[in-house]
């Protein structure tokens, strides 16, 4: 498979389409066992996790609910530093088991500091199902209960994560060439 350019930077090839749809199984039988009569409400993160949550939720043959939301980030009044807000969250969340998708987990701290707000709500339970997670990039106290592929520290494009907009519509992913 050959390397791609996707603005001004190279990519080769990393994670072909198969093998993401092998994992995104595996993970999909996993909570399919886990969730079982708890009717998990998952919630993916856009835009990054479009992609994996189609492709995971077609697997889910238990009943379950998604809602797709948005993080919009911004600087406080303050100098309280990042306040996150959820668009789309309009689900009433006590007492649901949920599950949030994210496409990848980096520092943490995008989850870091949206989690409580979710926690906040009295939820049964909250998991995090992410298709990619850098470990060695991990900042903040964060518990990723299912993850696809741990991945090194490298900056990486496809299958619904972009790099300046572009390059989300690829089936595999790719990494960057440093
Ligand atoms: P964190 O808050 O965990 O540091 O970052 C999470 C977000 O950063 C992800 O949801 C994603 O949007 C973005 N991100 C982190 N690493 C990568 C990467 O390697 N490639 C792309 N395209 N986005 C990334």
């Amino acid at each position: 498979m050959a390397n791609i350019q996707v603005h001004d930077k190279v990519f080769e090839p990393y994670l072909n389409a198969e093998e993401i749809q092998e994992k995104i199984v595996a993970i999909a039988d996993t909570l399919n066992r886990d969730y079982q009569h708890k009717k998990p409400l998952f919630i993916a993160i856009l835009n990054g996790a479009f992609m994996f949550a189609s492709d995971l939720f077609k697997c889910i043959n238990i009943e379950a609910e998604i809602c797709f939301i948005k993080l919009a980030s911004y600087k406080g009044t303050k100098s309280s530093g990042q306040v996150i807000t959820a668009i789309g969250l309009d689900t009433d969340l006590v007492g649901r088991h949920l599950v949030v998708l994210e496409d990848i987990v980096d520092t943490g701290k995008t989850l870091d500091a949206f989690l409580p707000q979710l926690r906040n709500q009295q939820p049964a339970s909250l998991t995090i199902a992410a298709l990619l997670q850098k470990p060695d990039a991990l900042l903040y106290p964060l518990e990723v209960q299912y993850v696809g592929f741990k991945i090194p520290d490298k900056f990486v494009v496809g299958y619904g994560l972009d790099y300046n907009g572009l390059g989300r519509n690829i089936d595999r992913i790719y990494k960057l060439v440093e």
